[in-house]
């Protein structure tokens, strides 16, 4: 299968070629064609399967071919976005596709001030990339107008629920014409999100290019069981002693985040971070300083999760597992991207068993554990199985007291509770394997 073969003109073939994308990856050769065709589109695809282009290059296409002027304040298509990062990924892979096109782009997100932007829009833009925040706040002021809308598409839809731009979606799909092309891109999919999904297309063609809420294969994925306070410290053992290069960490909290930058830094190791309170201008530049590699070690929260494209990256580290389970599949998406290998390691206290559990059952795999010397927990991992159960250590059970036989420091004939090691075999537990229904969500996730 070749790009050509797809139906793309010239000029998009020629920045492929030097960009030097060979052949269409799967989700770009069923979404290509749909979309040249105008249909309506609902894509399952893993994270780095190269959906931006999938729903980019006929988008860049249909635009161009049509050719229409567009308004001022107006704009031809829409790319709703759940964070700011995404937007200004999402903009620069339109440019990118687009150099040897004459259509106009931008992206519009918040925090940073609105009156640029304002401006900007006032000559109308053919695409532009948005997070819904934002853009409602620009349709308010009457900053935009959508009559020109021709297509929508909507980016990491499930995040964008789940971080709570609900209401915001409802009236900007209020005011967008109701004959449009709607493309929905998703790496997992809700109930939420498939009733949507029936609301806002029609007669969409379904596109499923991996197993649901799998990560890449090309990921090798593990975790090390430890004791909650000493998570840091193991982080830069295992950074110093395993000789690890450029790191991507997530941990829960802002605080959490800070906490291990800081303690970074006082180590000598160049380490940048991402998160909600960080200004808008210090996340990118932190992002580029990353990826430019002036920067070992980019802590983040999840906000940094979806969508960023960090060439060849080799590790993700889980400092805490995700509360949302399904948010460990986007965390670890970021490496291993693009047919490149990566690794995913997790580490994991005794109060993330549920968590995990839930991963596991989402995955369906469960993780292989790894001790490391120096660092066994106090507090056990409990043993989980394949259908997201966790084996808890049995209860003592209750104390016969025989006359005679509990001496000082003997256990007389008490059984005692025998508890599994990390390094055993598993216990022979029935694996289920319980295959969650399409939109059906994750054990423990938060929504
Ligand atoms: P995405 O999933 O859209 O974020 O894309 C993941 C990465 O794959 C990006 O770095 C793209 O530049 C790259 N990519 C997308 N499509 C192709 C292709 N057909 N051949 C080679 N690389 C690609």
């Amino acid at each position: 299968m070749t790009f050509a073969s797809l139906g793309l003109i010239e000029p998009l073939l020629r920045t492929l070629a030097d960009l030097d994308y060979q052949t269409p990856t799967p989700v770009q050769s069923q979404s290509i064609p749909a979309v040249l065709k105008g249909r309506d589109l609902m894509a399952a695809a893993q994270t780095g399967t190269g959906k931006t282009a999938g729903f980019a290059l006929p988008l860049l296409q249909r635009l161009t071919l049509e050719g229409a002027q567009v308004a001022g304040n107006s704009l031809r298509a829409l790319v709703l976005v759940p964070t700011r990062e995404l937007a200004e990924q999402v903009l620069q892979s339109f440019r990118s596709y687009g150099a040897n096109l004459p259509l106009s782009s931008y992206a519009v997100y918040g925090g940073v001030s609105i009156n640029p932007q304002m401006l900007r829009l006032r000559k109308g833009v053919d695409i532009l990339v948005a997070t819904p925040g934002r853009l409602l706040d620009l349709y308010r002021q009457n900053a935009v107008r959508f009559a020109q809308l021709q297509t929508l598409v909507l980016d990491e839809a499930d995040r964008m629920l789940d971080l709570g731009f609900a209401r915001e979606l409802d009236e900007l799909f209020s005011a967008l014409p109701k004959r449009r092309q709607t493309l929905l891109f998703s790496a997992t999919f809700s109930d939420v999100i498939r009733q949507m999904a029936g609301e806002l297309l029609r007669d969409p063609l379904s596109v499923e290019v991996s197993p649901r809420n799998t990560a890449a294969k090309s990921v090798r994925q593990w975790l090390i069981p430890v004791d909650k306070k000493r998570k840091s410290e193991l982080f830069l053992h295992l950074l110093k002693e395993r000789r690890w290069g450029q790191v991507l960490v997530f941990a829960k909290t802002r605080k959490g985040v800070d906490q291990l930058e800081q303690a970074l830094r006082a180590s000598g190791v160049a380490a940048d971070s991402i998160h909600g309170d960080k200004p808008q201008p210090a996340r990118l530049r932190a992002l580029e300083r990353f990826k430019a590699g002036e920067v070992q070690v980019l802590v983040a929260t999840d906000v940094a999760a979806r969508g960023l494209d960090i060439e060849a990256l080799p590790l993700v580290v889980n400092l805490d597992l995700p509360v949302n389970a399904e948010d460990y599949v986007h965390r670890i998406g970021r490496t291993g991207r693009a047919g490149s290998s990566g690794e995913a390691v997790s580490l994991v206290c005794a109060d993330e068993v549920e968590l995990l559990a839930a991963i596991e059952r989402l995955i369906r795999q469960v993780l292989s554990r790894r001790e490391e010397p120096g660092f066994i927990p106090d507090h056990r991992v409990p043993q989980t199985t394949l259908d997201g159960q966790i084996l808890k250590k049995p209860k003592k059970p209750k104390q016969k007291l025989i006359p005679g036989a509990a001496k000082s420091g003997s256990k007389g004939n008490i059984h005692l509770g025998r508890w599994f090691e990390e390094d055993e075999a598993r216990p022979k537990v029935k694996a289920v394997r319980k295959v969650p229904s399409f939109g059906s969500k994750p054990q423990g996730g938060k929504r």
